[in-house]
């Protein structure tokens, strides 16, 4: 079997070719990183003997593509993409006024259990590589570039809590961030969890600031524990605390996802004690209308109940925005196409 050379480091890419002086390694990594190639004998400024040895022992692999849905507007597109040992995983690109993103996941499955999210349905198989999670970051810029546009942002928010993989995932983000691979700001990359203190601590002592988004989704821990048992072990005010403090270490705004779920967490009432218990945090609110999902017995909010709470967290002073829905005709909530098709 052929080692992949992509997901490498500079470093690991000078270790793998030895004998060859470390100027092979750059040059490889700018045709891996910079020019998107694939194939050794499109290296032209290498020896033709040296592209045919490297094509014997190496190859440069990202994803397979099993699926592709575009949203009628056009604005999203969904991948399921197939890794290594049959595993599938799904991105979403979407296309904003204001940037171009990526949506990436960073487990095959979720073991977290949250009550409403459609990633649980297939259970958790493994987590994914630096160099897969990095490979579906590559394959939307790509696909941005053969559009004429560019890739500005990246979000670890697909399938998976990304702070259960975490040594894969800080390899990743330092990865991405090189010169000589995309070059990305950590500013422009935003990790969402849906709690996990000890790794929020973790990722604040990793000193690479990059945004973080928690999901919270419930404004009391009884609640909270209903939807989301990860509450079991860190309670609200722990995760708090936590968020406060990975604010103020960071200089980063934190950002709480809110879903908004018709008759579940959507009153007035959970709205007030949603500001009572963020008043005072370096933080915004991103309220998420309900993306219903088949197997899942929950209902989308009203339009006037998304105002409500809206309108009543930006009067008590919380900074709240409502996200754009896009792609619910392609299925973007995390999970559901790749639930869908791998039945
Ligand atoms: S919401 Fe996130 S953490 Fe919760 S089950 Fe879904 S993917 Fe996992």
């Amino acid at each position: 079997m052929k080692k992949n050379l992509f997901g490498l480091t500079l470093a690991d890419l000078e270790r793998e070719l030895l004998p060859l002086p470390k100027f092979r390694a750059k040059q490889i990594a700018a045709h891996i990183y910079k020019h998107a190639v694939k194939n050794f004998d499109a290296m032209n400024d290498l020896p033709k003997n040296l592209r045919t040895e490297l094509s014997s022992r190496f190859e440069i692999k990202i994803a397979d593509l099993l699926k592709r849905l575009d949203s009628r507007d056009g604005l999203t597109t969904k991948f399921l993409l197939g890794l290594a040992g049959g595993a599938a995983v799904e991105i979403v690109l979407m296309r904003h006024d204001y940037g171009n993103s990526v949506c990436i996941s960073s487990q095959v499955g979720c073991q977290m259990g949250c009550a409403f999210c459609a990633s649980t349905l297939k259970g958790f198989e493994r987590n994914l590589t630096a160099a897969e999670m990095l490979g579906e970051i590559f394959f939307a810029e790509e696909i941005f570039r053969g559009e004429g546009k560019k890739l500005d942002s990246v979000v670890v928010m697909g399938t998976g809590e990304p702070l259960m993989n975490f040594d894969e995932l800080i390899k990743m983000l330092r990865l991405l961030h090189e010169d000589y691979c995309l070059g990305m700001s950590y500013r422009k990359i935003t990790i969402s969890t849906c709690g996990l203190v000890p790794a929020i601590k973790k990722l604040r002592d990793e000193k690479i600031p990059v945004t973080l988004s928690i999901s919270l989704h419930a404004p009391d821990d009884k609640l909270r524990c209903a939807l989301m048992p990860i509450n079991s072990a860190f309670g609200l005010k722990s995760l708090l605390a936590a968020g406060d403090d990975y604010a103020q270490s960071t200089g980063r705004r934190v950002t709480y996802e809110y879903i908004l779920i018709g008759g579940v967490n959507d009153t007035e009432e959970h709205a007030r004690r949603l500001a009572k218990i963020l008043s005072g945090q370096l933080a915004n609110v991103n309220l998420i209308p309900f993306n219903p999902v088949d197997e899942k017995n929950f209902r989308p909010p009203t339009n006037n109940a998304v105002k409500k709470f809206f309108h009543f967290l930006n009067t008590h002073g919380i900074g709240a925005t409502i996200r754009k829905e896009m792609g619910a005709d392609v299925n973007a909530a995390c999970g559901q196409l790749r639930a869908k098709i791998l039945v």
